[in-house]
């Protein structure tokens, strides 16, 4: 063994302390070389291996992990064409990837930093060069992960944000098109915020968000759900493979979680505490322009000019608008394909929801 490439003493007091340690996928088709990198990274992060690119890709469809180190010279797949394939997968593409190669000629490297390899390292590896540059790229990664995180989460409530939500909401669209699911989409509003606002004071306002984006957060159950807070004191909430029903039965999870929060709203003319009124657009096997799984491609792509992801939104907020007309703290229905008939948005309460609300006494609201 190369003495530069003895598990090295000084990886220990750079080890990483934080409980969720960074994921590093080793790739090289020679097991000593992958027997050598793990012992020299063993304190650096989690260690994954793969001896050939098509071992690699399988692994790499269960998890992405933080850092890929990849061999440039494999039998079969080389790193070059594996890389090639991660870079056109956005799941994988912002997984850096460090080639370890014995070409290092300039010309080589530059060539590879342009496709956007993230760094390269010559064999023979040496440890403190590979354990140093790892640890850069994992750093790299970290803040990257991070600007992301902030580009989708909402900075006041930690929820999705806007851009998020427009996302998804046009993915599960496409997604519930194709594959002949329903999908739901709650809009929901914060009755006479103005009012709250100028009463208790912008940060009381605040703070009564959170509380709200909480509520909405706690009601939902399934994973695909997403809730995101896409204006002031608008909230949205995409359910997946829901359709209508389950929709009205969330948009009153949704009524009664924040009404159960009992915060105080002295100025409020539809109740003593904050309430919420919500819009429910929805497309199902009951809707106008639904596509049947089984309608031919053709057919299928005719149908997709009669409603689309924003009519599921101008559904939403006209449902919202007929619940506010209708004297606020309700959830009202339109379907994405009446977007243009409004009047035909109707009241949803399933009866036990409304029983349990009418019998409940007033909730002991907390001033703020
Ligand atoms: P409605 O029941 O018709 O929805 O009445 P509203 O007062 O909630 O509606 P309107 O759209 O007139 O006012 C929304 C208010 O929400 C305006 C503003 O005072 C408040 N608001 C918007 N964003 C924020 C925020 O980030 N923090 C706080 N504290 N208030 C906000
Ligand atoms: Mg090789
Ligand atoms: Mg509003
Ligand atoms: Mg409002």
């Amino acid at each position: 063994m190369n003495a530069e490439v003895r598990p090295p003493a000084m990886a220990r007091p750079g080890a990483t302390t934080h409980a969720s340690k960074d994921n590093i996928l080793l790739v090289d088709d020679d097991p000593g070389v992958i027997q050598m990198m793990g012992r020299m990274l063993r304190d650096v992060g989690n260690l994954r291996f793969a001896t050939s690119g098509a071992d690699a890709l399988r692994q790499l469809c269960k998890a992405a992990p933080d850092l890929i180190l990849l061999d440039a010279e494999m039998p079969g797949m080389s790193g070059f064409q594996l890389f090639d394939v991660l870079k056109a997968d956005p799941a994988l593409a912002e997984v850096p990837v460090i080639f370890v190669t014995s070409h290092t000629e300039p010309a080589f490297e530059a060539a590879g930093f342009d496709l956007g390899a993230a760094d390269f390292i010559g064999k023979p590896v040496r440890a403190s060069l590979l354990v140093a540059r790892v640890k850069t790229q994992l750093r790299f990664k970290r803040m990257a992960d991070q600007l992301r995180g902030f580009a989708t989460v909402d900075s006041l409530t930690s929820l999705a944000n806007r851009r998020c939500f427009d996302a998804a909401l046009t993915r599960e669209w496409k997604r519930a098109r194709r594959s002949g699911e329903s999908l739901s989409l709650l809009m929901i509003d914060v009755d006479h915020f103005k009012l709250f606002n100028d009463r208790y004071g912008h940060p009381a306002g605040d703070q009564c968000l959170r509380a709200v984006a909480r509520a909405m957060a706690g009601a939902t159950m399934r994973p695909a759900d997403l809730v995101a807070r896409v204006g002031g004191e608008e909230f949205a909430m995409l359910l997946p493979i829901t359709p209508r029903e389950g929709a009205e039965h969330m948009a009153h999870r949704v009524l009664d979680a924040v009404e159960s929060l009992g915060v105080c709203h002295a100025s409020s003319p539809t109740a003593g505490h904050v309430t919420v009124s919500v819009g429910i657009s929805c497309y199902d096997d009951a809707s106008a322009c639904w596509i049947e799984p089984s309608a031919d491609s053709r057919f299928a792509s005719d149908m997709l000019v009669l409603c689309s992801e924003a009519d599921m939104m101008k559904a939403a907020d006209k449902a919202v608008y007929a619940a506010k007309h209708h004297g606020r703290a309700q959830a009202w229905l339109l379907d994405v394909a009446d977007v243009e008939t409004p009047a035909l948005a109707r009241v949803t309460a399933p009866v036990r929801a409304r029983q349990r609300r009418e019998a409940r006494p007033e909730p002991a609201a907390v001033e703020p």
